[in-house]
């Protein structure tokens, strides 16, 4: 919680630094699989990742876009219990990389979709009532994909999962 809270007032200051590098996306997620594993465990989870070799470079902070990562794989696990089956699919588009987090849980009414990437936005549910959490988390990533030029969004039905996705 207050990780979450210094990284809000940060974002909100305009003072959050940001380490814009070169970044091969299929590479980053060859390292991210091995931190994986341990969620996978831990949640009694699946997790894929559907990359193409060859990604383009692309200017990011490595270091953030983890954070989205960890955020919306977090968010996917949480509300997927029991048997949580989470997909990370990267698409090279002509003009941009879009990172799909798909998870097969408990989805997410058409009247909240809107809401989700405002501060402190939390549905009632089972899982936040187990979990908590702080409803932070993705406006947090909005700041951060919008830092780099990108856009987050999210299409969902209840009962039917839900997809994250971003571009960068
Ligand atoms: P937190 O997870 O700490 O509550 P977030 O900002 O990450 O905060 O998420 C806000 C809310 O969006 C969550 O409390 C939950 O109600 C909803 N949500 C986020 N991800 C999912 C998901 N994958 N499936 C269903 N609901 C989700």
């Amino acid at each position: 919680l207050i990780s979450d809270l210094l990284d809000v007032q940060k974002i909100e200051s305009g003072k959050i630094p940001f380490n814009f590098k070169d970044l091969r996306l299929d590479a980053f997620l060859k390292g991210y699989r091995k931190e994986l594993e341990k969620f996978e465990k831990d949640n009694n989870a699946i997790i894929a990742i559907l990359c193409p070799d060859n990604l383009p470079v692309i200017k990011a902070d490595e270091d953030k876009i983890k954070q989205v990562l960890m955020n919306l794989v977090g968010n996917a696990l949480k509300f997927s219990q029991p048997n949580p089956r989470v997909v990370i699919k990267v698409g090279n588009e002509r003009d941009y990389i879009q990172v799909d987090v798909k998870d097969n849980g408990i989805g997410i009414a058409k009247k909240d979709l809107p809401k989700l990437f405002q501060k402190f936005y939390q549905i009632d549910s089972q899982s936040n009532r187990k979990t908590g959490g702080t409803g932070l988390g993705l406006a947090i990533c909005k700041h951060i994909i919008e830092t780099h030029g990108g856009e987050i969004g999210v299409r969902s039905d209840v009962g039917k999962g839900s997809t994250f996705s971003f571009t960068l």
